[in-house]
């Protein structure tokens, strides 16, 4: 049995944090396990579901991992067009649209999502909740107009969120809302799932290795590049200008093999409204940002379980959070407390994700 206990380094940091995930490989020397003689490619940023993608694949044959990286972004983009909810056409918005009046067969894609949604609804108690996008809605309508939502307007909209008030019909694959302008948010999932694919496209044509970073969610498999040996995502120190980035420019350096890593936080996102900063993650049970925790990555095996439990410890806060955490066998959490005196808390297990160099 592993220690429960709770490592907790105290920082004290002076600005406003950014946290990044930057992806980097380095070479380990002379001890690879991986086969010579393979291959990369390397898509660089691309602009994919309102963000910034890149793919890695890794093969014996330039041709499969070119061909690997595009099925990939194929993945990517077909995940994109069923789930956005801001593409008018997109199979989200049909269901938002239509939900409540009746049941919408939706893609077993769509609907794998949405009861993996609420499986995460279960187990964070009502934290993570997909069903919240008409409290996201009323933000975004803040921002535009300057001002605040009003308690009226708050209580209002939470009265159109529950997942226990969204009805799935696993047999005939269809969806029901339980109450009228109920609307589904998966930009707390949606990614990981989207990243989930394209690894598993791109071990079925062929990869040996690869990663996919979506917006500073990424997962990896495998081998890693030319010469090197694992692969290595190194949390951007707030400290440090983007353009100083590099080798010993990093908060944390993390090594992951066949793992998955998503951070959500309020550095990164949020809305401005009357001079005040709200959090795009919203805490259902008050209908408010949530502000407990300024950065969360988790470590998980797979990318839907990294974006969906950073999501929910958002929400739930450290204590609840890592509790949550503790219970899950194969995650680990990083939180940074919000400032000015910020404080990193890790999982019991999270040092050995660690890097040593760096
Ligand atoms: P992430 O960056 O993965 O934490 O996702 C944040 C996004 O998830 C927000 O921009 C909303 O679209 C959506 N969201 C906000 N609050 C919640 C919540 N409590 N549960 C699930 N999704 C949420
Ligand atoms: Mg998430």
């Amino acid at each position: 049995m592993e220690s429960k206990k709770v490592h907790r380094i105290s920082i004290a940091v002076f600005f406003v944090l950014v946290l990044a995930l930057l992806y980097f490989r380095v070479g380990e020397g002379g001890s690879s396990i991986w086969p010579k003689g393979r291959v990369s490619g390397d898509s660089n940023q691309r602009l994919v579901m309102g963000t910034f993608a890149r793919i890695v694949a890794v093969a014996m044959d330039r041709e499969v991992a070119i061909a690997c990286m595009e099925a990939g972004f194929a993945e990517l983009e077909a995940v994109d067009e069923s789930m956005s909810d801001y593409k008018a056409g997109s199979e989200l918005s049909r269901l938002n649209a239509e939900g409540f009046r009746v049941a919408v067969s939706v893609s077993d894609a769509l609907f794998e999502v949405l009861e993996r949604s609420v499986e995460y609804s279960k187990k964070s108690g009502g934290g993570f909740d997909v069903t919240v996008g008409a409290i996201v809605d009323l933000f975004r309508g803040a921002k535009e107009k300057g001002e605040r939502p009003t308690e009226e307007e708050i209580a209002a909209a939470k009265e159109k969120v529950g997942y226990e008030k969204l009805v799935l019909d696993r047999e005939k694959k269809t969806v029901r809302f339980a109450v009228d302008g109920m609307r589904i948010d998966l930009g707390g999932i949606a990614k990981g799932y989207a990243i989930d694919e394209a690894i598993l496209a791109m071990k079925k044509g062929g990869a040996i290795g690869g990663m996919v970073d979506v917006g500073g969610d990424i997962r990896c498999f495998g081998a890693p590049g030319k010469g090197k040996d694992v692969w290595l995502v190194g949390l951007q120190d707030p400290s440090v200008e983007k353009d100083d980035m590099g080798p010993g420019k990093y908060l944390l350096v993390l090594k992951l093999a066949d793992a998955a890593i998503a951070t959500s936080g309020d550095y990164r996102r949020f809305v401005m409204v009357d001079g005040e900063k709200y959090s795009h993650i919203i805490t259902p049970s008050s209908g408010e940002g949530a502000k407990k925790l300024s950065s969360v990555t988790i470590i998980s095996k797979t990318a839907i379980d990294a974006d969906a439990l950073a999501t929910s410890v958002s929400v739930l806060g450290a204590e609840k959070g890592l509790e949550l955490i503790e219970g899950e066998r194969q995650a680990e959490a990083i939180l940074i407390t919000p400032g000015p005196e910020y404080e990193i808390i890790k999982s019991s297990g999270a040092e050995k994700y660690l890097h040593g160099k760096y």
